[in-house]
């Protein structure tokens, strides 16, 4: 492998990471799962292909990256790109250096799910590699373009001065690598009005224009916009007193329902899996079939919203687990959309390979692709950018001191 970068994404008991190599087609990945616990364990793959599995008991984060470094360390990594969910009000990419840390933790309450992960992360790889320039990546920082219009909401304006109330948005590198690569396919890079819709576990659609983010489906927090594999998307927020009156739940109670109960789970009372509830929908469970028309008839919705941001729609992005590799979920979602002249073709729809990217329409009206998304190639292609921006203001700092 030629020069790569470490792209890292710990979670709570997790940490998913990739190397990624400088031409992006080799990739060694893998993740590191339950540590903490007896089970814990690194399953993955090598760059021959062959499966990894190894068995790392209670090891935490910081001996679990000790291992996977370990392993990798004869490939030479150049850099380490940590996924980070909530930058706040940062704009891009940036070099973690101890101030950026510490905005990180101001996030915090923000993402209180996500953000400590990353740092505990972020704390053992700078304890085990402080020769390595390190990056963080901002699922937020792509939608910081958003106009004040889209991103404020109707609450009393000192929730937004004092305390950062507003909508910031998520699955940005997401959302900015599908909408770079499929506006390219197009033939328009970066040009003009597009929607994209990330359907995953995790769902979110965005409005791009010019290449910008404009608007987005998650707000304050990845909970707000379309429905979920088991978060709830938008509800009416009297909820919160409607269940605290008549049930007399408390807030975390009601937050771990929106958040891990709802969605496609809780609208079927079966699985937060699309796959799962597709297969039972056919065999007639009729609560999978109205999690699956609840879950496309929002979805359709949340786009033909976003197109208020975009003075004219090129097209129409799929990706993530759903997006990519279910023409059911596709076809059914653009069903619901016969205002904009979208005019998909059954056969391209059908017909597109799994995990292949392709365009799905007539070739009348705005256009439909699939474009498998690559998170992890498009933080490390950040994390290049930002280590070679600071190396070459090192150089211009050195040449000017030579001068002087
Ligand atoms: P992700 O979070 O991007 O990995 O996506 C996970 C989701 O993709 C799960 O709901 C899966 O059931 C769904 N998924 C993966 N393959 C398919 C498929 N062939 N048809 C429908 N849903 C799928």
């Amino acid at each position: 492998m030629s020069t790569s970068v470490l792209v890292i994404n710990c979670g709570s008991s997790s940490i998913k990471y990739a190397l990624v190599s400088e031409r992006r087609e080799d990739r060694i990945f893998g993740l590191a799962e339950n540590l903490g616990s007896a089970d814990a364990r690194i399953k993955g793959v090598t760059t021959g292909g062959e499966a990894l599995e190894l068995s790392i008991p209670h090891a935490d984060h910081e001996k679990a990256l000790e291992t996977i470094l370990e392993r990798l360390s004869h490939h030479n990594p150049q850099a380490i790109g940590h996924r980070v969910v909530h930058g706040g009000t940062l704009t891009k990419a940036e070099l973690l250096t101890p101030e950026i840390i510490e905005r990180i933790r101001e996030a915090t309450p923000l993402a209180p799910l996500h953000n400590p992960a990353h740092l505990v992360g972020i704390d053992a790889t700078m304890r085990l590699f402080p020769e390595l320039p390190q990056v963080a990546v901002f699922d937020t920082a792509f939608h910081q373009t958003m106009p004040s219009h889209a991103y404020r909401y109707a609450l009393p304006k000192f929730l937004y001065t004092h305390h950062n109330v507003r909508r910031y948005g998520f699955h940005g590198t997401s959302h900015a690598y599908v909408s770079e690569r499929g506006s390219m396919l197009a033939g328009s890079f970066k040009q003009g009005g597009w929607l994209t819709a990330h359907l995953g576990n995790g769902s979110s659609t965005c409005a791009i224009w010019n290449g910008q983010s404009v608007d987005t489906s998650m707000g304050l927090t990845p909970l707000e916009g379309v429905v979920m594999g088991t978060r709830s998307g938008d509800v009416d927020p009297s909820i919160h007193s409607f269940l605290a009156s008549n049930l007399g739940w408390d807030i975390y109670k009601i937050d771990k329902m929106l958040n891990s109960q709802s969605g496609l789970l809780g609208l079927s009372d079966l699985s937060n899996d699309m796959r799962t509830l597709i297969e039972a929908s056919e065999q007639g469970n009729e609560d999978a079939a109205l999690a699956i028309e609840v879950f496309c008839y929002r979805l359709a919705k949340s786009l033909a919203g976003l197109s208020c941001g975009l003075p004219r729609i090129d097209g129409l992005f799929f990706t993530g687990g759903i997006g990519e590799n279910s023409a059911y979920i596709r076809e059914k979602t653009v069903s619901y959309l016969p205002h904009f002249g979208f005019n998909l073709s059954k056969d391209l729809n059908n017909n597109l390979k799994r995990g292949t990217e392709g365009r799905i329409d007539h070739g009348t009206g705005p256009q439909i692709w699939v474009v498998p998304t690559d998170e992890e190639g498009r933080i490390a292609k950040e994390t290049e950018h930002v280590v070679d921006e600071v190396k070459a203001a090192v150089k211009k700092s050195d040449a000017d001191a030579a001068i002087a």
